[in-house]
Formats: structure tokens, sequence, C-alpha cells
């Protein structure tokens, strides 16, 4: 499609968000300028699980198929399911969901999913080591002025947010109205309290130390208090991807500054995952990961009263980072991404009217991304064991049915549901022609 654009876009931020958005935007004739803090796209070596909602638009905006090269389609294989265990006892499960035809998910690589999303941007709309540290906006123009680290400056008549958890430029949204904010949460996000350790284990290395991989061939979440394992294959089953939870006493309060992630060893990831309480089924995979890392969670709280001030908008992490006990977080940025594109493709935005339309998507989007955001939250917590029916095999199963219900409709949503929202609103208000 070839249109000549009613206004420049520039994205900031070149992850799964802010690279969904400019694909999203290009198919429908308005090309938006990336501005990614680093030298290079790039993700970390670790999987990711998208829900149908997030592979339909993937669809859509026409990377599927590439998609597909890497993972298996769960629109058409039936793949292994999701079974959460006892840590002391994971040959029995408490619950298994099936993956299975209209609900179900792929797992895969980062990397993978950001190169098939990179093949598809045009290099000459994307530029490197440009970290933005703040963005102004021209009194009697409106233009929006991104100024970067490195003294230079870019100019867009709209500007979408799309740089993480991290993120430095969510504080323009934080107004006076926003409730007060705790002393660790100035710009709007806060340690979760839980920290995790990650690493990969590539199957073959695993058989070759003795270890019996086959306990892990869907998604395996094993319980302990406090502290649980999650792994799950990618790369068509050839390496375990593997995530170890650890909640820190709620005393332990890290700054926004604080890293996000530092190296670990072997001794420290086993220390915090004892024989007593893990099976050597899980004690064994540990041992396998190659380098494993620690990561500190951080997420958007308190929630955000806006995703948009004037012509700049949030989207992804940014807007509302959360747990990843509902693998749902990318695919809540995949959806703002989505809506973004279809409303200011819209023949009726304008630059007149746009400052509006960015309102009517952080209206839209808040309540859903917020609910999946708090809904992740409460998922950790009863992984381990503070659910309101209790840690045993029968309250467990009852929590976790509540929890399967809340990632079925996290990962099943109707494409144009939040368009068909939110153009119903534009009409309502005015901004828009019936
Ligand atoms: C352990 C763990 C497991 C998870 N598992 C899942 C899962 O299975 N499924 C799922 O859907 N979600 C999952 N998530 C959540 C998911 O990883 C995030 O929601 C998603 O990566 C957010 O994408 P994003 O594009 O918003 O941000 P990011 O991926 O963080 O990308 C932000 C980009 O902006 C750049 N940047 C940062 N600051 C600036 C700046 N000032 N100027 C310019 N560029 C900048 C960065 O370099 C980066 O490229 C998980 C999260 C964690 C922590």
């Amino acid at each position: 499609m070839n249109v000549t654009p009613k206004f420049s876009v520039a994205i900031i931020g070149g992850g799964v968000c802010g690279l969904t958005l400019a694909l999203a935007l290009q198919k429908r004739g308005l090309k938006a300028h990336i501005y990614e803090g680093t030298s290079k796209f790039g993700e970390i070596g670790a999987g990711i699980v998208l829900g149908l909602n997030a592979l339909d638009i993937m669809s859509e905006i026409g990377v599927y198929d590439e998609i597909c090269k890497f993972t298996v389609d769960p629109r058409k294989t039936k793949l292994p399911g999701f079974t959460t265990v006892f840590a002391n006892a994971p040959r029995e499960p408490i619950i298994t969901v099936n993956n299975e035809g209209g609900k179900g998910w792929a797992s895969m690589m980062r990397m993978q999913l950001l190169d098939a999303l990179v093949k598809f941007v045009d290099p000459a709309y994307t530029h490197f080591n440009k970290r933005c540290l703040s963005i102004t906006s021209d009194a009697e123009t409106k233009v929006q002025t991104m100024h970067f680290k490195d003294g230079t400056t870019a100019e867009a008549d709209v500007v979408l947010v799309a740089n993480g958890v991290k993120s430095a430029l969510r504080g323009m949204m934080i107004t006076d109205t926003q409730p007060e904010l705790p002393a660790d949460a100035i710009k709007g996000v806060s340690y979760s309290s839980l920290m995790n350790f990650r690493g990969l284990v590539r199957r073959e290395n695993a058989l070759a130390m003795g270890v019996d991989t086959s306990l892990w061939s869907g998604i395996t979440s094993c319980l302990g208090r406090d502290k649980h394992v999650v792994m799950y294959p990618v790369k068509m089953g050839q390496i375990i991807n593997i995530a170890a939870y650890v909640r820190e006493p709620s005393s332990v309060k890290l700054p926004p500054n604080h890293p996000t992630t530092e190296p670990a060893t072997t001794e420290e990831l086993l220390a915090h995952f004892p024989e007593s309480d893990f099976a050597p089924e899980i004690q064994d995979l540990l041992k396998c990961i190659e380098k494993p890392t620690k990561w500190y969670m951080n997420i958007v709280y308190p929630h955000l009263e806006t995703y948009s001030k004037g012509r700049v908008a949030l989207l992804g992490d940014a807007a509302h980072a959360m747990l990843p006990f509902l693998g749902a977080g990318a695919g809540q940025g995949i959806e703002d991404a989505y809506l973004l594109a279809e409303l200011l493709s819209n023949p009726q935005t304008t630059t007149k009217n746009v400052e509006e339309v960015l309102q009517v998507y952080s209206d839209v989007r808040r309540p859903r991304s917020q609910l999946v955001l708090d809904r992740s939250v409460q998922a950790g917590r009863i992984s381990h064991g503070h659910g309101p029916s209790g840690f045993t095999k029968e309250g467990l199963r009852e929590d976790l049915t509540t929890v399967d219900h809340w990632s079925e409709e996290a990962y099943v949503y109707p494409l144009n549901k939040n368009v068909d929202q939110a153009l119903d609103i534009l009409k309502k208000e005015g901004i828009f022609a019936y």
C-alpha cells in the first residue's frame, strides 16, 4: 500500500513490541522511524511463549510463516500441555492444561522471534545508538523533539514509546493525580520481590550427561514454597528453556536503577533449590544450565493512570511490565501495537485529533493490560503457596484452574475487539464521523 503519510511517527525502542508496531504501521502505509538505544536489535538468550492473541497479530502483519519455521504451529498440531507438579514429586501432576485448538500457545527462542520481525523492517528507517532521554513538545506546532544521549535530536509528529520496563520516559505519564508512589518507584516501576535464574539446556548435552529429559516435553512448573522452576522446550525441542524463581522477603528493596541482571554460578543456583525440596530430576536439569544468569523482576506499579500524554503514547513493558506467570507480557504489548497501528492509520485520524485518538487507545488498553498484570502477580502468589485455597494438591488444583482461566482470557482474544471498542468511543465522542 502506498499512501501519503498524514503525519510522521517515531518509535522509541526496537524490542518485540516496538518492531511489531513498526510492521503493523508499515503494512498500513505509515512508515515509522525506529530509534533503538543499543547498537543493534537484540534479545536475551531465553525462550518466550506467545498465545493465540499474539500469534493472530503476527499473522495479520505477515510474520507468522517466518515464526513457523522455528516453532510448531499450535493451530495445526496438538502440542504437549502445561503441567504443574510439586517440586519434590515431578512425576505426579497436580493439574495439566491442554495446548490445543482454539486456546493454544507456541514457545520459541526470543532471538528467533525478534529476527523474524527484523527481517521485514526497513533498514532505512532504523537508527541505532539512539538512547532517548526526553521528549519535548513545541507549544505552537506540537512537533515532538526526541533528545538522545549522543547529543542529537530528531522530530516527529507522534512518538510511540516501547522502551521496556526500565523506561526513563514513563515519568512523562505520571501526572499529579497519580496516587503517591512508593519511594522505590520514582519512574513508576517497583521491584516485585521476585528474582529468577534463567538459562538454557541443550537436550543432547543433558542426554550425554545421563539426564532423563523425557519429563520436560511441554511446559512444566515445579512448585516449592516461595520458589518454583518452569521449563519448556524451544527450537523444536532441541533446547530446554529454564527459569527458576525465588521470592525474596518484602523487606528487600531495590532502587529502580539497580541492574536488572547479574551473572550467577551453578552453586548459587543449586543453593536456592536444594535437594531437600527439589527432586533429583529437577536438580539434574539445573546442573546442565551452561551459564545461568540472575534476574530481578520489576513491574509497573502502581498502575499508570494513562498510557498517553499529548502526542506521546507508551506501549509494551514501558506501559505495563508484569510478572511472567501467565506468559502474557509480550502478548499484551503486541495487542497495544496492533490497536495503535489500526487507529493511527485510520483515514479519520489527523494531526488535529491525534491526541484524542491516543487517549482513546490508552482508555481501551489500560483495563485489559492492567487486569492481566494484576492476575500475573496473583498467579505468582498461588505458585508460591500463598493462594486462597492453600498449598495442598486439592487447594492448588482449585486455584490453578482459576489461573488457567486467566491465561485463556489473556490468550484467546478476538483480533479486532479493542479496535471496535475504540472506534465506538471515537464515534460516540464525535472525534470520528459515523
Ligand atoms: C522471566 C521472564 C519471562 C517472560 N516470559 C514471557 C512469555 O513467555 N510470554 C510473554 O508474552 N511475555 C513474557 N515475558 C514478558 C516479555 O519479556 C516482555 O513483556 C516483552 O519482552 C516486552 O517487550 P518490549 O518491546 O515492551 O520491551 P523490551 O523487549 O524490553 O524492548 C525495549 C527496547 O527498547 C530499547 N531501549 C530501552 N531504553 C531506550 C531508550 N531510552 N531509547 C531507545 N531505546 C531504548 C531496548 O534496548 C530494547 O531494545 C517474560 C518476562 C520475564 C522477565
